[in-house]
């Protein structure tokens, strides 16, 4: 069954296409026009329930044989009451900006006097069929530092250094996200679900 993305975040397209290659896989700005999707929740399991219902309600009836399949994932720093977290995307304001994002949550931790501090990515996924809704988390935890470092990965990987590494994800080669990311866990516990689904 065709598995559509209700995102068009480029990062998490790439990532999804590369972690899903046994299955036809597609953005649904592919396959309609791309339109905005207000995530009005408090969670990221709202979010991504939210995301998923708004994409699969837009595909035509006759067309309702696919899976939509979508992410609501963020960074959270303890330090700062789990900031930025569902507002991950737009910590700084809008129109939202990946650079701005990452170089806002610098400055709220160097307004800590802290260089480094403990953070934890969170995807939950969410996948919406003709046969229900289903939703599955997974977690990556780390640190954050103040000095952005590589160019791998997108939004705040130049900045968090996951457990077992000393390298920041910016650094570190795709495969690492691809084992152990956030979103990685989740997919892995989507699969179970995908399969039953198939
Ligand atoms: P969403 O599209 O509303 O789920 O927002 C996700 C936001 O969380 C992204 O725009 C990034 O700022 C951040 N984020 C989520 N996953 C990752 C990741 O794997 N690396 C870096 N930033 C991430």
């Amino acid at each position: 069954m065709k598995i559509v993305l209700a995102t068009s975040n480029k990062g998490k397209i790439r990532e999804f296409k590369e972690y899903l290659k046994d299955f036809e896989v597609y953005s649904f700005g592919e396959i309609m026009d791309e339109f905005e999707i207000e995530e009005y929740g408090k969670t990221f399991k709202e979010n991504a329930i939210i995301k998923a219902c708004a994409v699969f309600g837009k595909i035509k009836d006759d067309e309702k044989d696919v899976i939509v399949l979508s992410d609501d994932s963020g960074i959270s720093v303890p330090l700062l009451n789990n900031e930025p977290g569902i507002y991950s995307a737009r910590y700084a304001g809008f129109p939202t900006n990946a650079k701005k994002n990452l170089e806002f949550l610098v400055q709220k931790i160097k307004d800590k006097n802290v260089q480094k501090t403990p953070a934890y990515y969170t995807a939950c996924i969410a996948l919406v069929t003709k046969q229900g809704k289903f939703s599955v988390h997974g977690w990556m935890y780390g640190e954050v530092i103040t000095t952005p470092k590589g160019e791998n990965g997108f939004g705040y990987d130049p900045i968090f250094i996951p457990e077992g590494f000393d390298k920041t994800l910016g650094e570190l080669d795709d495969e690492v996200k691809e084992k152990f990311s956030h979103r990685a866990r989740a997919l892995n516990l989507a699969k179970v679900i995908l399969k039953t689904l198939k």
